[in-house]
């Protein structure tokens, strides 16, 4: 299966020097290892990192020329392309600029702008007809783990993909190269607290067999785990099968601690 390392900028870095500084260290730490013949960090692993919007154009050109991919954190859910929405980013104006993905649903975006299931299910439909694959985040707050409602949280959240389907079912087919779930339970984003690999295991299986359930054709979905993926604790993801890759915050800042957890992944992805 396909590893994927993800990552999620946020609102990094500050300014448009930072941003290059990370690329310089990123591009040339990837083309040192192809020099050197050691296995580079993307040759099973994919990467994909995602900046600011106001980044994305610069971004995309600085990575034309390598393997790295590139998505937006969010796009307008009230337009596919143009219109009256200030302060909006639209699909088509994030395709324009180069991205080819995009990530939805993140649990800062559900929480700070009240993100619901209606305006996600619009934001994936206008991603996935401008031809922008999705990394779609989910996951439990810490009183929903406490409480031991992870897998009801999930089948809510789910419930968006199963309506997709249901409008749009000439998106079966291709789902599964479109779309990633992203498991990331909020009360490990940032904190370093972590699930055990068991419980994130488990939940893995639980979103594999559930989107199985709304498309026969879908039966390997890739599953990403976000929340506190570092160098240390890398390893112990990437070794369980269910784990299909990571979504990286505060890491992905370093190109050094970003490209160690791709390592991780690279040396696992069969
Ligand atoms: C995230 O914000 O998606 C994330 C996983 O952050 P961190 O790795 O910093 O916990």
């Amino acid at each position: 299966m396909q590893a994927w390392v993800i990552g999620n900028w946020k609102q990094n870095p500050a300014t448009s020097h930072d941003v290059n500084a990370l690329l310089d260290d990123l591009l040339t730490a990837i083309n040192a290892e192809k020099q050197v013949d050691t296995e580079p960090s993307n040759s099973r692993c994919k990467l994909m990192v995602a900046p600011s919007c106001i980044h994305l154009a610069a971004v995309t050109a600085r990575l034309k020329d390598s393997s790295m991919l590139c998505a937006a954190q969010d796009i307008s859910g009230h337009s596919a392309s143009t219109g009256a929405y200030t302060g909006d980013c639209s699909a088509q104006q994030v395709a324009d600029a180069g991205a080819t993905w995009t990530l939805l649903g993140h649990s800062e975006r559900r929480q700070y702008h009240r993100e619901s299931h209606d305006t996600l299910l619009q934001k994936m439909t206008h991603a996935l007809t401008q031809d922008l694959g999705v990394v779609f985040c989910i996951g439990e707050t810490q009183t929903q783990y406490d409480e031991q409602q992870t897998l009801n949280v999930i089948n809510e959240q789910l419930s968006v993909v199963k309506d997709l389907l249901v409008q749009q079912p000439a998106l079966i087919s291709s789902l599964s190269e479109r779309l990633i779930i992203a498991y990331e339970p909020v009360w490990a984003i940032g904190t370093g607290k972590v699930p055990t690999v068991e419980e994130v295991s488990h939940t893995h299986q639980h979103i594999k067999q559930t989107v199985a359930g709304f498309a026969k054709t879908v039966d390997n979905m890739t599953v990403l785990y976000g929340g506190s993926v570092n160098t240390d604790n890398a390893d112990s993801f990437a070794a369980d099968s269910m784990i299909d890759g990571a979504l990286v915050g505060g890491a992905s800042l370093k190109a050094q601690s970003f490209l160690a957890i791709a390592h991780a992944f690279n040396r696992t992805s069969a």
